[in-house]
């Protein structure tokens, strides 16, 4: 079995879930040139919760986690099996306190992407949480020790967005973003690209621009994760190294 790659993906807007755009279409072309996984584990930027929870049964729905979207998007259904074998093998590789909760399901921010990446909806998903109330290096010893999936087929995914201020998203700035998501996105990039992951641990270091990157680290998150689960030799590709309303900036890793 190869060795699966681990994958950060920029979602940005729900939007992009209905749009064929230069995002969905490099969404689906990392899915057309990696190993088709036996199963995906999304960590979302939208299970954001107190504690650690692993998704673990056989038919997750699909969630409508996002507010004022015309109606096509309510309409998107991505029925897939769960994945309980690996959910509860991923219970024991954690070291922390982790349980099992079914209340959730597959989220928009694994949804909007897989709709491209995953068409067929035949590779089973199941997401695990994100603990808000755990600093950074929680999320990156997590996405550590869940590392050993790759070798068992699993796609490690995160989705979130590098830079994502709701507050100060500007719908006239489409494709485009302030220069300070555009310096905090470089100064992660330089550093996933560097290997220089306790500078990225430590993003609060940063200041304002962090402050305004990162209001809340939910969307950031994810992206702890993948670091976490990726290793040394992998290979780095960049894809949509964009910024997007100004706020957000879209851009996504593969570790291969
Ligand atoms: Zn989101």
């Amino acid at each position: 079995m190869p060795k699966m790659p681990v994958l950060f993906v920029g979602h940005g807007s729900p939007m992009n879930a209905i749009l064929d755009n230069n995002y969905s279409r490099n969404w689906k072309m990392i899915a057309d040139r990696i190993p088709r996984p036996k199963a995906i584990l999304s960590i979302s930027a939208h299970w954001y919760t107190r504690g650690t929870y692993i998704m673990s049964n056989t038919n997750p729905k699909t969630i409508y986690d996002m507010y004022g979207f015309p109606p096509a998007l309510y309409d998107i259904t991505y029925e897939v099996p769960g994945a309980p074998e690996i959910a509860s093998l991923s219970h024991s590789m954690i070291s922390g306190k982790t349980d099992f909760d079914d209340s959730w399901g597959i989220d928009h921010g694994s949804w909007s992407v897989l709709v491209h990446m995953y068409p067929n909806r035949d590779i089973p998903v199941f997401q695990i949480s994100i603990d808000s109330e755990a600093p950074p290096e929680t999320h990156y010893r997590i996405g550590r020790e869940l590392s050993a999936l790759r070798d068992q087929g699993v796609l490690i995914m995160g989705s979130g967005n590098i830079v994502h201020n709701l507050r100060q998203v500007d719908w006239h700035k489409p494709g485009e973003g302030l220069d300070w998501a555009y310096e905090f996105d470089d100064f992660i990039n330089e550093n996933i690209l560097s290997g220089n992951h306790d500078r990225i641990l430590n993003y609060k270091d940063m200041g304002m621009i962090a402050r305004m990157a990162v209001p809340t680290p939910d969307h950031f998150f994810p992206l702890l994760y993948v670091l976490g689960a990726s290793n040394q030799n992998d290979e780095i590709s960049v894809y949509n190294k964009s910024g997007e309303l100004g706020s957000l900036t879209m851009t996504s890793y593969l570790f291969e």
